[in-house]
């Protein structure tokens, strides 16, 4: 289903060239790019090879090829060598660097030898225990880790119920994830070749803190011995690199497109004042438009929608204090809608939290 509305989503994009929503920030030039495990940890096994040996090929070509062919681009590598960093220091890195995207490069592993084919991961929640599973191995790390325990909450990588806790957090950065890993699912399928198993969703604690954009990619499976194969040579490590910088310069592309028109408007208009700051809650989404007293909204008041990154999403209303939008968000919660967040509009036009935020400290 989220496949099927990511494909609407970027048709629409195509058709009305309008996506990826305005950002504090006009371009993309830092980008966080993230091999999997490392030193003591060996991520998953094949026959004959190791995860991080693999991921740490692909994660450098990758980054070679964005600072080779998109000069103003920053490429930022979580680690460069076989050593062992803690899952939280990743994301810091990313937070700290306050980058634009963050890219996390692993491979998957299964009990069995059939599975094979790439899929790539943003947070959220997992639909079938298959996608719990890759989680929770890759979650895995942190047991290797001093202090886990207190780092993470109390998170339990074995215990299902963590995961469901984790996906209540909702990240106002999933849209854009979402469109980075269905570009760099795409590129795999079209010009790769690779079996495409799709973007899902899980709780990977390396993406839970990241401020930006962020996403998971599993590039094969290590237990398929054709797949293991590939993923060892020059030749497939390659196109996957290439693949993965093709879906990162797509999406900087669109963003600053965006971006550049934002900018014109802007222009023409006054410039930014706090007056027309508001929060929202956000409970619904859908690709096309439906009538604000649909009987599905019958329980909640001030239904208005908007269109942005080729959805329509529906909120639940306006507040001037992000305050004030939590108390609310609990009584939406309530009434059924599980997953609502929190959104703030600069008059009727989308901006991040961080930068509302600032706006409301400056009233
Ligand atoms: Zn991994």
């Amino acid at each position: 289903m989220l496949k099927r509305l990511l494909y609407i989503a970027i048709v629409l994009f195509l058709v009305f060239n309008c996506t990826v929503s305005i950002h504090a920030q006009d371009k993309i030039t830092t980008v966080v790019i993230d091999a999997g495990h490392g030193g003591k940890d060996p991520g998953a096994l094949g026959k004959h090879s190791k995860e991080k040996d693999i991921v740490l090929k692909v994660a450098l070509k990758t980054g070679y090829y964005i600072e080779k062919y998109l000069k103003d681009v920053k490429v930022i590598y979580t680690r460069k060598t076989d050593r062992f960093v803690e899952l939280k220091n990743r994301t810091k890195i990313a937070n700290n660097n306050k980058a634009d995207v963050f890219i996390s490069i692993h491979c998957n592993a299964s009990r069995s030898s059939s599975p094979y084919g790439a899929e790539t991961y943003i947070m959220g929640l997992h639909k079938d225990k298959a996608n719990l599973e890759v989680a929770m191995m890759e979650n895995a790390a942190i047991l290797l880790e001093d202090n886990a325990q207190d780092a993470y909450g109390g998170f339990n990588p074995n215990a299902p119920e963590s995961y469901i806790e984790l996906s209540l957090l909702k990240d106002e950065n999933q849209d854009q994830s979402a469109l980075l890993a269905y570009l760099v699912q795409e590129q795999f399928r079209k010009r790769v070749g690779r079996k495409d198993r799709g973007v899902n969703q899980a709780g990977f604690l390396v993406l839970w803190r990241a401020t930006m954009p962020s996403i998971l990619v599993e590039l094969g499976f290590l237990s398929n011995p054709k797949e293991e194969q590939f993923l060892n040579s020059e030749e497939g490590q390659v196109y996957l690199a290439s693949a993965i910088y093709r879906a990162f310069k797509e999406y900087k592309i669109a963003f600053e497109k965006e971006n550049t028109t934002q900018e014109e408007i802007q222009k023409t208009t006054a410039t930014q004042d706090n007056s027309r700051l508001n929060y929202r809650v956000q409970f619904y989404t859908n690709t096309v438009q439906i009538p604000l007293n649909d009987k599905r909204f019958k329980e909640l008041d001030d239904v208005t929608s908007y269109f942005h990154n080729g959805l329509y999403k529906f909120t639940s209303g306006h507040y001037l204090k992000q305050s004030e939008a939590e108390q609310h968000l609990k009584e939406v919660r309530n009434k059924g809608f599980g997953d609502a967040f929190i959104v703030s509009f600069d008059g009727d036009k989308r901006i991040p939290l961080s930068e509302a935020r600032k706006l409301e400290k400056s009233r």
